[in-house]
């Protein structure tokens, strides 16, 4: 079966896989090579050189272009990596406009790096897709989105940017490692990068970092796999193995996390020692309405504030809890929480940061798979004392 006319949870597990050719192994074996051997000068069996191509990644690159129903797929050593590829789209003098409540890895990169190879970014709340258009002007050539935005989950429009992005020729690029393509699939949407750290959901057992992106696009596939050989970023054949084993879960372990999430925001929601939760699945998110356009659930990031915004009492609860880890990064089996404001999100100035929503008392939760109940015991014991 041609693998645009799978479904989704058979994309995950066959999707651009072809059959081992040596011995039948159905998984694609780990290929521990750098290089290839030639009959001679220029005639090889397809591979010449690992950083260029290797068949574990070329495995898992075929595979995260079917799930995001693109074409081409390419691997990357992190997100960063990946994202810092895209970034080499551009020339000195080019401008960026970027949700403002981004990943603090990736506004790093962009303000202490390729701020200072002349490239100029802008952040914006971009729930108003109108705000975004005010800051277009020629030199706009890329949107950044995020969405939903992390830690503070708004979820921003993507199809409505999309029609702003192409009447104006400007790329869209969709950091999707948050909803993953099991919950939204920006390509679909009109987007023309989708952008993963394959490091959470995709690979989805807190053993690998890696980076991704899907286009659709023939002439920027051919851009980002020179830019990917040139810069060279690339993963390695073990990560790749790691990050296809991953994905083969992903539709289960989604649904799991989507599941138990639901309970812990109704939880949080109701509990007399949270301030506010921040979940796209509740009616009163101002995003509500789009997230159920555009995703098929509301995902298992969830971020709270504790009562009167007390600093101390949320990082007790973050010392209190035993089931989840306080740890940097999410998306895995297991549930984490994370402190944005000492944490992720430290390379963001105090001002910009709580402007944004990411003030010191908020906790953000990646829900794991494990049992909901034992999650919601863990979070009581922790906020009650
Ligand atoms: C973690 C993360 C990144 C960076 O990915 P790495 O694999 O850590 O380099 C980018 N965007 C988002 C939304 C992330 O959560």
């Amino acid at each position: 079966m041609s693998s645009n006319k799978m479904k989704f949870n058979t994309k995950t597990i066959h999707g651009g896989q072809i059959p081992e050719k040596g011995y039948g192994a159905v998984m694609p074996p780990i290929y521990q090579t750098s290089t290839y051997s030639q009959s001679s000068p220029g005639k090889h069996l397809g591979y010449e050189y690992s950083r260029t191509h290797n068949p574990t990644r070329h495995a898992l690159e075929s595979s995260l272009a079917s799930i995001e129903n693109g074409v081409y797929g390419l691997a990357f050593g992190s997100g960063l990596a990946a994202i810092d590829a895209v970034l080499k789209l551009l020339s000195p003098g080019d401008e960026v406009i970027s949700t403002n409540d981004l990943y603090g890895g990736s506004y790093r990169l962009f303000t202490k790096i390729f701020e200072n190879f002349g490239i100029k970014f802008h952040f914006t709340g971009m729930n108003d897709p109108v705000s975004v258009e005010k800051l277009i002007n020629v030199n706009t050539k890329m949107i950044w989105v995020e969405t939903p935005t992390n830690p503070m989950m708004n979820v921003i429009d993507i199809s409505s940017l999309s029609k702003i992005a192409k009447s104006r020729k400007i790329l869209l690029s969709v950091d999707n490692t948050f909803a993953t393509p099991f919950l939204q699939q920006p390509l679909n949407l009109g987007a023309d990068i989708v952008m993963h750290s394959a490091t959470k959901y995709l690979a989805g057992h807190s053993d690998v970092v890696l980076g991704a992106l899907v286009v659709n696009n023939k002439d920027l596939a051919d851009k980002l796999y020179f830019i990917q050989n040139a810069s060279g970023a690339i993963c390695g054949p073990m990560d790749s193995f790691l990050t296809l084993r991953g994905i083969k879960t992903l539709h289960v372990r989604m649904e799991r996390h989507c599941q138990n999430a639901k309970k812990i925001a109704v939880f949080l929601n109701n509990h007399n020692g949270i301030e506010k939760v921040f979940w796209p699945g509740f009616e009163t998110h101002p995003n509500h309405v789009i997230a159920k356009k555009q995703m098929s659930n509301f995902g298992a990031m969830i971020s709270f504030t504790t009562k009167g915004n007390d600093f101390n009492k949320a990082i007790q609860i973050i010392e209190k809890l035993k089931i989840f880890t306080l740890a940097e990064s999410l998306g895995g089996v297991e549930s984490l929480a994370g402190h944005p404001a000492s944490m992720t999100h430290a390379s963001i100035p105090k001002k910009d940061r709580e402007a944004s929503g990411v003030v010191d008392s908020l906790i953000r939760l990646s829900v794991g798979i494990e049992d909901s109940e034992d999650l919601i015991s863990d979070l009581k014991q922790a906020i009650d004392i």
